[in-house]
């Protein structure tokens, strides 16, 4: 089975709740969708996303570079198709643009496989388990304390026995002050995670995640610049708060080098921004066999098939504001019921978008180019 051609669009979909952390603060997503129509008529699809600044990079990638390297190739040469399109654009960069670019179409690969080989993904990955629970997850700092206090409520209505909420205001008082009101509200055995989305350097951190060890929090993310690996290292080393990363980190190698060097207990890579389910399971993977655990971030529709897979995913992400479910531009959504998921069973894994839905959200590198957004509130 051959790919035979290839298209792709670029989408801007509003998020359903704003969203708002130490540093940034966004209303929507970019999304780059690929189909791959292979020369027996099936079609694969796959997606990437941005935060906003990076879905035309995306495309001309795909549309000049990569997509161009897999057409004509047997689709079941998977890993042989992944190594190409990473290693033909290592000199521009081994990850970023590369990594979510080749991601659209790993995705759209496997997709492909699945229906093949009727199977859906979670079957052809592992087949482990049925059901993945979750955690809700909410982008917050922006919202006052009922405010936020009604989103862990709205989490706890979807049956989610596990929370987490950002940290990162100025005064680390205020900080303590949310996290022991969330702490109250879900109660002593809830699982409760914090985010700092990177804010601060590693001293800082060590002073103000210390202060919140009343909360018992069940992990402390991105404390620091993710490319801190020593930093991460230190504090780790220096808080009993376990170190959770990954979200901005891009290829393995990147992964390993936090796992070697002490830097993290738990670890969350982005099936987007790591290239795809070839890369993604690598990570998942090496972690196994360091024995730590896997939160993965965002990416719930496809989460669902890879944490039903494997034995080592702790949970998925339930990111309130986004996530194709919730945005309403799939034909069949997930639902999070008794805080838990069960991935598509139908072949490959099962996200068809809704292009009755998507067309508004239709973008052009043009069109981006003139409508720019901004979504650092730090620099
Ligand atoms: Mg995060």
């Amino acid at each position: 089975m051959k790919i035979a051609s290839f298209e792709s669009e670029i989408y801007r979909v509003p998020l359903t709740e704003a969203w708002g952390s130490s540093n940034y603060s966004f209303t929507s997503l970019e999304f780059v969708i690929v189909s791959l129509k292979s020369d027996n008529g099936l079609i694969g699809t796959g997606w990437t996303f941005s935060v906003g600044n990076g879905g035309a990079a995306f495309k001309s990638m795909i549309d000049y570079y990569l997509a161009p390297k897999v057409l004509g190739q047997d689709v079941f040469q998977v890993e042989r198709l992944w190594s190409r399109m990473w290693l033909e654009t290592h000199d521009v960069g081994s990850s970023g643009v590369t990594t979510h670019a080749i991601a659209a179409i790993d995705i759209a690969i496997w997709d492909l496989l699945g229906q093949a080989l009727r199977q859906p993904l979670h079957r052809l990955l592992g087949g482990y388990r049925d059901s993945l629970p979750g955690y809700g997850s909410g982008v917050n700092l922006h919202l006052d304390q009922d405010a936020l206090l009604a989103q862990m409520e709205s989490f706890q209505a979807q049956g989610y026995r596990a929370f987490k909420m950002k940290i990162g205001k100025d005064d680390p008082h205020e900080d303590l002050e949310r996290v022991m009101a969330v702490r109250a509200m879900v109660g002593n055995t809830a699982r409760l995670m914090v985010d700092a989305n990177q804010k601060w350097h590693p001293s800082e951190v060590i002073r103000r995640v210390d202060m919140l060890k009343p909360a018992n929090l069940f992990w402390l993310e991105e404390p620091t610049l993710s490319d801190d690996v020593d930093g991460h290292a230190l504090i780790r080393s220096k808080l009993v708060t376990p170190v959770a990363v990954g979200e901005s980190l891009y290829t393995k190698h990147q992964f390993a080098h936090q796992i070697t060097r002490g830097a993290c207990d738990i670890v969350q890579p982005d099936v987007y921004r790591v290239g795809g389910i070839t890369e993604f399971m690598k990570i998942v993977k090496m972690a196994e066999s360091h024995n730590i655990p896997v939160a993965p971030h965002f990416g719930m529709e496809l989460v669902a098939h890879i944490g039903c897979a494997v034995p080592n995913i702790l949970c998925f992400e339930g990111l309130r504001g986004a996530g194709l479910s919730e945005m309403g531009i799939i034909e069949r959504p997930l639902t999070v019921t008794d805080g838990t998921i069960q991935p598509d069973d139908t072949p490959g894994h099962g996200v068809r978008f809704d292009m009755g839905v998507l067309a508004q959200y239709r973008q052009t590198p043009e069109r981006l180019a003139r409508e720019q957004v901004t979504t650092r509130t730090d620099v």
